[in-house]
């Protein structure tokens, strides 16, 4: 996740006449090519609901970090759950509990990783920037952090300590070295 400094924000005025000026092939569009490319490869449509690995991954959503990728996962193996820093909120154990009630996962995955956002900012600076941007301030906190590793800890504790997920058993974090590739236990 990269943070854009308070400068490169732009107005919403400013962003609709820059949209109107700009050549219509937005980056969606050009993905969307890569899609048509994919759906014409594709051979993998008998593939059933429940993942085959029995495992989820919950990971921030750093564009550098590549969980598919880094775990060797093809469609139909796991649930990738994301988010800025891959921390555990209410909605992460939402969708770990139907993860491992409704769709059999049995493991848990927890990454996060180097360099990352999160590390950049604290909630109160967020939430003030955001109240005084737009005079409201979310009910939510941005759930930044400052140690990388004692927050991979507090996630792996934070699912232990649900109640609605019944396998906590095989619950491991790690964080990523976006500088190496490599991916490295937090004990
Ligand atoms: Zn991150």
């Amino acid at each position: 996740m990269y943070i854009l400094g308070r400068d490169s924000l732009v107005g919403a005025d400013e962003n609709e006449n820059q949209r109107r000026k700009r050549p219509r092939l937005s980056t969606t569009d050009e993905l969307l090519k890569n899609a048509e490319t994919y759906a014409g490869g594709f051979d993998k449509g008998d593939l059933p609901l429940p993942p085959a690995r029995k495992v989820a991954v919950l990971a921030c959503m750093d564009a550098r970090l590549n969980p598919q990728k880094i775990l060797g996962l093809e469609e139909g193996d796991g649930h990738v759950i994301r988010n800025a820093g891959g921390v555990v909120t209410d909605d992460e154990i939402r969708s770990l509990a139907i993860s491992q009630r409704l769709l059999g996962t049995e493991e848990i995955i927890l990454i996060h990783h180097t360099d990352c956002g999160m590390l950049t900012f604290s909630d109160e600076e967020f939430g003030a920037q955001l109240e005084a941007d737009t005079g409201n301030r979310p009910e939510w906190t941005a759930r930044s952090f400052t140690d990388l590793e004692g927050d991979v800890r507090d996630s792996i504790r934070r699912i232990a300590e649900s109640p609605f997920i019944p396998r906590t058993d095989r619950v491991r974090g790690f964080v990523y070295e976006v500088e190496t590739g490599t991916l490295l236990e937090v004990s």
